[in-house]
């Protein structure tokens, strides 16, 4: 072992909440089959607030997501305790567990080709390998005008427009395979969320 694992191949990567009520699997998960991002937005931040997590962050306030397609993410059992909030009735939908209040992703809508899978969900444990080996390292921060503390050193780079247009070209061709479908999220024929959002109100946003 080198440390070092230039081609990973795609695998399997066990989804679990902390509690293991709610499993998945996020299938084809590999370094160049997403993108890993760490994220300082003010609103990812007011999602772990909600959920009373403070282990979501990194001590900068960022949250370790990795986006890839919604059709290569399927979760198994517990669905019944899955819970949709969306900070105000224009947010994205953010998913997270009832049963221990694990943060499993963030979605824009039925028909957008991606989800940002949060590293609380993923079970790394279960196949030995650090998160680093199984996602590749950070690629970008985004948002890192929001950060409440000193940036980590890496990655060094905000996100460069080379990575924002491949980026754009991976999302697409998500799209064009039919990757945005089936999604655990939301209904195949009506799009409908599986789990009606809660919607803040601008109060209980302004108060987290
Ligand atoms: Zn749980
Ligand atoms: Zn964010």
């Amino acid at each position: 072992m080198t440390g070092i694992e230039v081609a990973r191949l795609p695998s399997d990567l066990a989804l679990r909440c902390e509690c293991g009520h709610v499993r998945g699997v996020a299938s084809e998960v590999s370094p160049s089959t997403g993108y890993r991002v760490l994220c300082y937005c003010k609103d990812c931040q007011a999602f772990a607030r909600f959920l009373e997590r403070a282990d979501v962050l990194d001590t900068a306030g960022g949250t370790d997501i990795f986006q890839m397609p919604p059709g290569r993410v399927k979760l198994t059992a517990g669905m019944d305790a899955m819970r949709c909030l969306r900070l105000s009735n224009r947010g994205i939908y953010r998913w997270y567990t009832d049963c221990c209040r694990t943060p499993i992703g963030n979605t824009a809508g039925p028909r957008v080709p991606l989800i940002g899978l949060i590293h609380c969900f993923m079970d790394h444990e279960a196949d030995g390998h650090s998160r680093d080996v199984v996602l590749g390292p950070p690629l970008c921060r985004i948002y890192e005008r929001s950060a409440v503390g000193p940036l980590p050193s890496t990655p060094t780079a905000p996100p460069s427009f080379r990575v924002s247009v491949r980026r754009a070209s991976k999302m697409f061709g998500w799209w064009m395979r039919g990757l945005a479908r089936p999604t655990p999220f939301f209904d195949d024929s009506t799009n409908a969320p599986c789990s009606a959002p809660r919607v803040l109100t601008r109060s209980e946003r302004a108060a987290l």
